[in-house]
């Protein structure tokens, strides 16, 4: 008997975790169909036109505790290219005050450390980290500032830095669950923050796309999916720019693209819509050597500034007031924080702005609450993708799950058949 085919639209993390997923276990004949001409999604490398070459933004991060993506990174034999980011614990700088330190939480479950004055920001107390404790409990409506400091020291070191970099969302405006469910997912800050040495291509996304070829799943890029023909309560067809693929009755679908790719392309679907933007400068100039590889910046028109050993990358997150600034004053700008921060007197070097008007949805509670489960009302059209209800705010562990849920659905629906 034919096996079935399974057509996973998409190959960012969910999609291919999805895929990677189905292939190994041989149940299905896996097809995956990119628009783009190379995989990763949000977080494939970019072109360079100056130089005529390929680069990684070097801006990806997961914790030792996420599961899903540890998974995944393990399925495709990429865990050797995983290293610890922040072994010292997290440091920052306040760039009003010119103080600095480290935040270290402390391994396993517990963040003993924060016991010990040396571990926190400056004028935080043990007390301020307390809300992390009931956000657990948190109802769906409620946000990060009912539970935590509006104002003052903690609410500038502690909250607002968590807020920006978990939830693509200010402190007033973050859901306290999803702030609840992403520190429960570090194991209460007790996880380990890493990255891949040589970028996500080479930690993550070409291992999967070698290990989809090993199991003889089909990847095809360049193929924009633009419309799902529906008929009997499944979907019977794909729609590509240039051809058509008519469904047998046991083929499934997963629509891993982003949420307005899959509203548009499913009628009916609900899914969020308020996306919080990224800016990335990325200067060429080495940083010191003792510089820590990842700095968070208090007061300052940057959040984090990335070390690397040629290169600096300046992140300003929720960037929505900046994205339609012309480059050059960016990068401007950009430079005048991290010349500040490293005591650097040259000139700007040469520079590289990256805009994403759409980097991750804002977890806030209302678009919480226009996240779509994975099943759809069609019987073979199942989603993943990282705004899917997986729990988890935007993150690659919220794609690689949503990835490996939808797997399992499908698998389900196979086997119910
Ligand atoms: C700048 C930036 C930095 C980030 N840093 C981190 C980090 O450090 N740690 C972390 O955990 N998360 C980070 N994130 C978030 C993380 O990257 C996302 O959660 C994750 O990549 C989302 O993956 P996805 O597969 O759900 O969606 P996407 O990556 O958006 O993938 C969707 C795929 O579908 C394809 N597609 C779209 N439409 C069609 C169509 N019609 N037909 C066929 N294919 C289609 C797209 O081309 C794309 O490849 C970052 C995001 C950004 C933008």
């Amino acid at each position: 008997m034919n096996r079935p085919t399974v057509h996973v639209v998409g190959a960012g993390v969910s999609g291919l975790s999805a895929a990677v997923s189905l292939a190994a276990a041989a149940e299905a004949q896996i097809v995956v169909h990119e628009s783009a001409a190379i995989a990763g999604g949000r977080r494939r490398p970019l072109f360079d036109e100056a130089s005529q070459t390929a680069f990684d933004s070097g801006a990806d991060f997961v914790l030792s505790s996420w599961t899903s993506a540890l998974a995944l990174i393990e399925a495709v034999g990429a865990r050797a290219q995983w290293r610890e980011a922040a072994p010292d614990g997290i440091a920052f700088a306040d760039l009003a005050t010119g103080e600095r330190w480290r935040l270290r939480l402390g391994r396993g479950r517990f963040p003993w450390r924060l016991l010990d004055p040396r571990n926190r920001p400056p004028g935080v107390a043990l007390s301020d980290f307390w809300p992390g404790a009931r956000l657990a409990r948190a109802p769906a409506a409620a946000r990060l500032v009912d539970y935590a400091p509006r104002f003052g020291t903690a609410a500038e070191r502690v909250w607002r830095p968590f807020a920006l970099a978990a939830l693509n969302a200010d402190l007033e405006r973050a859901s306290a669950r999803l702030a609840g469910a992403a520190l429960a997912a570090s194991r209460w800050g007790g996880a380990t923050l890493l990255k891949p040495s040589r970028g996500l291509a080479r930690g993550l996304v070409e291992p999967a796309l070698k290990t989809l070829a090993r199991c003889g799943a089909a990847t095809r890029f360049e193929r924009k999916l633009v419309g799902l023909a529906f008929a009997d309560g499944r979907v019977a067809a794909l729609d590509f720019v240039h051809d058509r693929v008519d469904l047998a009755p046991g083929d499934a679908v997963i629509l891993a693209t982003p949420p307005q790719e899959a509203t548009a392309l499913a009628p009916g679907l609900a899914a969020p819509q308020d996306f919080a933007a990224a800016v990335h400068v990325h200067f060429a100039a080495p940083a010191a050597r003792d510089a820590p590889p990842i700095l968070g910046v208090a007061n300052g028109a940057i959040h984090w500034l990335l070390s690397g050993e040629d290169s600096m990358t300046a992140v300003v997150r929720d960037a929505g007031a900046l994205i339609e600034r012309p480059r050059d004053q960016l990068a401007a700008a950009a430079w005048r924080d991290v010349a500040a921060l490293t005591g650097q007197r040259d000139a700007v070097p040469a520079w590289r702005v990256v805009k994403r008007k759409r980097a991750a949805f804002a977890a806030t509670p209302e678009q919480d609450a226009l996240r779509p489960g994975g099943d759809t009302r069609w019987s073979n059209l199942f989603l993943a993708g990282a705004y899917v209800q997986t729990g988890l705010p935007d993150c690659l562990e919220g794609s690689a799950r949503s990835g490996a849920m939808a797997a399992e659905r499908v698998r389900a629906w196979l086997a119910s058949r």
